[in-house]
């Protein structure tokens, strides 16, 4: 028993011990002693988490600021018109909305405000990195709407913009989308914006994975490349809490959206979100450059180290990635399901994932490994660092190393990025204070 637990079971009850245990637990494997790699992931700054940590997410806000169903929200009003507006700054964008309280919501919402019932839509295809939501098992099939995905080009790892053209042109749809969950390179939109409005279709990109790539201004720019309308999550690239967002400069589809996110979608927004993510808007308008840039070149920097290693790396063609992300081929090692147990048990967190050529029924073991680099830039690595975790890699997949002897080197190296970067230097014990916060987070 450590120092700590003595202590607190000497005031407290037991069940209250485990609750406070298991979180603190938590918190020290994933904040102190693993690299975390699952690429829709991230952390906010302690800042960001500080002022989300406040009473605002103990409120209610139907509706629009100003015009709410709620009183008591003097503040909360002038916070998400501000949020708003750093969001309208970073992204140059007219029109934002806030209130998805998740990127599957902000989907939902867009869907609705461009299809009904019935209507189709031509959508990135599963191989290109589609969400559940862009297909016929989540938002999209339960709203109706038919499922067409445009063709692949394995080759380059990308929609195949000839054939996705063809298809456009032929089923004249309601709405195309853009982005996806498994990618490395941006998608043809300027291709094939310009043939889905030549049909009558409106452009809708999914940014949630690259959204602080987009707003540091190091991936492509979609609405300049012809969308109408970005969904997003704001907590993968873009390192917020969780929740949504829609950006646009369309009044028509705007207006559409803002009557139904509520009351359709959304009753309360979730309040403690809105300072959160004005403070993450504001790191990336001063830090978002450099962290956006340095995020894909180590992603470049660890796919070519573990090529170098003997590691199958997806997307050598195109330099391997251009996002976040780095895809692997396993299946010569065991598959996706063995080895992402195996770089667990060595603090190493990653994804299983289908890999464009895998057959859906292969979900639970499929033949890849997605990998992200984020959240470790996030914590202050850089290129050199990629090859020192290429090294864990190849301990623990390819010699097949004890990943337990693994995990007390990852530790070590870990040790050395506790701190996390691309945000303001700020004295948090005052902020602490200024802000009346009755919490500290659980850690040790
Ligand atoms: C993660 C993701 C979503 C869903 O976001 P949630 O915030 O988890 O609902 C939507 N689209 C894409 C492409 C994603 O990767």
């Amino acid at each position: 028993m450590s120092e700590f637990e003595k202590i607190l079971k000497e005031f407290l009850p037991e069940e209250v011990v485990k609750v406070i245990k298991l979180t603190a637990s938590h918190n020290r494997w994933r904040k102190r002693e693993c690299l975390n790699m699952i690429p829709s992931e991230n952390q906010m700054s302690p800042l960001a988490e500080m002022v989300y940590l406040t009473d605002m997410g103990h409120r209610y806000a139907e509706g629009l600021p100003y015009k709410r169903y709620y009183q008591g929200l003097i503040y909360v009003d002038e916070m998400e018109v501000y949020a708003q507006e750093l969001m309208s700054k970073l992204f140059h964008v007219k029109y934002v909305d806030l209130r998805p309280i998740s990127g599957t919501i902000a989907n939902l919402t867009a869907y609705y405000a461009m299809a009904r019932y019935g209507d189709k839509a031509v959508v990135v295809p599963v191989q290109a990195g589609a969400h559940v939501s862009h297909t016929k098992y989540g938002g999209l099939g339960a709203l109706g709407i038919q499922q067409i995905e445009m063709p692949f080009s394995l080759e380059d790892m990308n929609i195949d913009v000839d054939k996705a053209a063809k298809v456009i042109r032929e089923v004249k749809p309601k709405f195309v989308t853009f982005g996806g969950s498994v990618w490395l390179f941006p998608h043809p939109v300027k291709e094939l914006s310009e043939v889905a409005h030549e049909v009558g279709a409106k452009v809708m990109y999914d940014a949630a994975h690259v959204l602080g790539l987009i707003a540091g201004g190091q991936f492509q720019d979609p609405i300049k490349e012809g969308a109408d309308i970005i969904t997003s999550s704001t907590h993968k690239t873009f390192p917020g809490p969780q929740g949504g967002v829609i950006l646009t400069n369309d009044e028509e589809l705007y207006k559409k959206v803002r009557k139904i996110v509520f009351p359709i979608f959304v009753s309360n927004h979730h309040l403690h979100r809105l300072p959160a993510t004005a403070i993450v808007a504001l790191e990336l308008l001063y830090f978002g450059k450099e962290y956006a840039a340095q995020i894909i070149k180590n992603a470049k920097a660890l796919a070519e180290a573990l090529a170098a290693e003997g590691f199958n790396v997806l997307g050598e063609k195109h330099g391997y990635t251009k996002s976040h992300q780095v895809l692997l081929d396993v299946r010569a090692l065991g598959g996706g399901a063995k080895c992402a147990k195996m770089l667990e048990d060595a603090n190493i967190i990653v994804n299983k994932n289908l890999l464009p050529y895998d057959k859906p029924e292969m979900i639970k073991d499929p033949s890849g490994l997605r990998l992200g680099a984020q959240e470790l830039t996030r914590w202050g690595m850089k290129e050199d660092d990629m090859k020192e975790i290429a090294r864990f890699f190849r301990r623990v997949l390819i010699d097949k190393e004890d990943p337990a002897k693994v995990r007390k080197d990852v530790i070590e190296f870990r040790k050395n990025f506790q701190k996390i970067h691309y945000t303001f230097d700020v004295p948090l014990e005052e902020v602490r204070k200024l802000l009346k916060l009755e919490a500290l987070p659980l850690l040790e």
